[in-house]
């Protein structure tokens, strides 16, 4: 499988469980990294500084990518776009920026040279709307069918065709369930501001809700590698490690193509392929 997403921890939290049980089931797990989160938070200032951050987040996603038993890792090389309406949408550099031919080409080209039979990314709002991740959406999506045309990009390989798209989503429940855990425990804390009718997917919306219990140990540590971006005031860091475990062992998946016409019922991303 291979996995597409914009930041260094992106692939942590949703698919974190889903990448380590394949893994360890023996199938071969490739990440795509689009930047390396120059703009992201520093946790705790003796970790980075805003000059050594993207090389302290490759590290971070390096070690996580190790943890998971991803295969391949590569990353594109991109600049953080940062959250919408701030500066560092306009630099040139930023992924959100970059020409979509070049995207494509790039991403085409690994999709061929993997031969991935699923194709997981975040959905069209990407999880909470930052840019980047609306980016890595939209070129994955069609990068998954333009690396099945043999006239595109002829010097990017032999066509491919990947059997499933998904989208990896956070239910809406998920949201109100830890934010009345929190509550319970005095504070809401960062999830506060939340409007908890609008953050993540609608839950009838989910196609497959994956156990990934028994990964969710690598999943914790997977994530505690990203160490600028995990700190103590994280939400997850804030509940008992009981209840931040419970809720990170399933994830959660919208099958994107090829397009559901009735019920879908997959028991997990594989389910019925060769
Ligand atoms: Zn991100």
């Amino acid at each position: 499988m291979l996995a597409v997403f914009a930041h260094p921890d992106d692939e942590a939290f949703g698919t974190g469980g889903t990448l380590a049980r394949y893994a360890a089931a023996g199938g071969q797990v490739a990440l795509i990294c689009a930047t390396l989160g120059e703009v992201g938070e520093i946790s705790d200032p003796s970790l980075a500084t805003p000059e050594t951050l993207p090389e302290v987040r490759a590290e971070e996603m390096r070690c996580a990518a190790q943890i998971l038993g991803v295969s391949e890792l590569v990353f594109l090389g991109y600049r953080d776009s940062g959250m919408a309406g701030t500066t560092a949408n306009e630099d040139p550099r930023a992924f959100a920026n970059a020409p979509e031919s070049e995207v494509l080409g790039r991403l085409v080209g690994l999709i061929r040279r993997w031969r991935p039979q699923v194709i997981v990314t975040f959905d069209p709002e990407g999880g909470y709307g930052h840019p980047d991740h609306i980016a890595i959406h939209r070129h994955t999506v069609t990068a998954f069918h333009v690396a099945a045309d043999p006239v595109r990009y002829p010097g990017q390989g032999p066509p491919w065709q990947p059997a499933r798209l998904f989208y990896a989503v956070i239910p809406r429940s998920l949201f109100r369930t830890m934010r009345r855990q929190l509550e319970a425990m005095g504070h809401a804390g960062p999830l506060e501001d939340l409007d908890l009718d609008k953050i993540g997917w609608p839950d009838e919306e989910i196609h497959l809700s994956l156990d990934v219990a028994e990964s969710v140990e690598a999943k914790w540590a997977a994530l505690s590698c990203h160490k600028t971006q995990f700190g103590p005031d994280h939400p997850f860091r804030q509940l008992p490690q009981e209840q931040a475990r419970e809720l990170m062992s399933r994830e959660h998946f919208v099958l994107a193509w090829p397009e559901p016409e009735t019920e879908v019922h997959l028991a997990d991303l594989f389910d019925g392929l060769e």
